[in-house]
């Protein structure tokens, strides 16, 4: 009772006090062409969860610190910075011809969607752009198929095209930019997104992950190879586990990582699927610890990044939970200063 009365009077007072002059403005990202991706009745990776996500998003941001981006495809030469062309080609004879499945994978398609994934990954582009040129401060891209498990070579796991690693390469070779951190969150390992950074020190990987689970891979002796050793960290956590082990490997491990590589970009694979009471996934994170960890992620942008941040949907696959935790993610993102989840937060500090 005490910490409920005590709750109720910090937020009280936060709510006074909060300052309303933030400028922070997050674009999303969306087309309704996202939902022609068919993946066929009961399949986890629905059109619906666009519907989920944008609900969170209008519940729980003020419609003034939102700029919604329209996505363009991506072109193959942009697809062509994660993907081989081999592989690009075999998604689209594949859909040609009528494919219900990738051939590379566990990944259902239909006739829209080498068309969707194009979009999807332009999507990621769409946000960069508007993040460099300063239209917005940050983004939030609420895309399908979704991206991180399909590698340089091979779509898997509901993922076409790498839509994060498509526009992490992009940033680079459009602006320069020499230093780009991906931080995923997703309950599964983001093995596509490591696979095409193994060996490249200009993108630094860090992945939270339920272990062992699918696909199988993201143990911490994965470090990255060659030029890229060093640039990969895993963080393996077992099922049920909750903030406590998350925020454990953001402050310990990610937050020094941070202060050494300086990215000078910040990604976040945000797979909703590690949110307690996934359909799919066994770990326990809230809609207040989605937020707390988005906080943390703009802390490190803030740090060295000018605060540049672009965030890409992934996972997540029941409605209630997808739509809160995107909301919170992307209130967190657009400077939304809740006084409840404040106070909460400073009360379990
Ligand atoms: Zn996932």
């Amino acid at each position: 009772m005490w910490c409920v009365a005590s709750r109720v009077v910090v937020a009280w007072f936060l709510q006074s006090h909060i300052e309303q002059a933030k400028t922070v403005t997050t674009g999303i990202v969306y087309d309704e062409r996202f939902k022609l991706h068919d993946t066929r009745a009961g399949h986890p990776e629905c059109a619906s969860r666009c519907d989920a996500v944008l609900d969170g998003i209008r519940t729980c941001c003020n419609e003034n610190d939102l700029s919604w981006l329209s996505p363009r495809p991506a072109t193959m030469d942009e697809l062509s910075l994660a993907h081989s062309p081999f592989y690009i080609e075999t998604v689209r004879e594949d859909v040609e011809n009528g494919a219900m499945m990738l051939s590379t994978g566990d990944t259902d398609v239909c006739p829209d969607s080498y068309d969707v994934a194009c979009l999807a990954a332009g999507g990621a582009v769409v946000a960069v752009d508007a993040v460099m040129s300063g239209d917005v401060d940050n983004a939030f891209c609420v895309l399908r198929p979704p991206g991180h498990h399909a590698t340089r070579d091979r779509g898997m796991g509901f993922c076409v095209f790498n839509n994060i690693a498509v526009a992490a390469r992009y940033v680079c070779a459009r602006y320069g930019i020499e230093r780009v951190a991906i931080v995923d969150w997703d309950v599964h390992h983001g093995n596509g997104t490591q696979d095409i950074f193994y060996e490249d020190s200009s993108v630094f990987f860090f992945s939270t992950h339920q272990w062992p689970f699918y696909p199988g891979s993201g143990t911490t002796d994965e470090k990255g190879a060659g030029e890229g050793r060093g640039y990969t960290l895993n963080v393996p956590l077992p099922a049920g586990a909750c903030m406590t082990e998350v925020q454990r490997a953001f402050r310990n491990e990610l937050l020094p990582a941070m202060r050494q590589f300086q990215p000078e970009f910040v990604f976040v694979s945000a797979g909703f699927d590690s949110r307690k009471g996934d359909l799919i996934g066994q770990m326990f994170l809230s809609d207040e610890d989605f937020y707390e960890l988005t906080r943390l992620v703009m802390k490190i942008a803030d740090e060295t990044a000018r605060g540049r941040i672009v965030s890409v949907l992934e996972g997540g696959y029941t409605p209630t939970g997808l739509a809160s935790s995107a909301g919170a993610h992307v209130q967190a993102l657009s400077g939304g200063l809740d006084a409840n989840r404040l106070a909460a937060t400073l009360l379990s500090a």
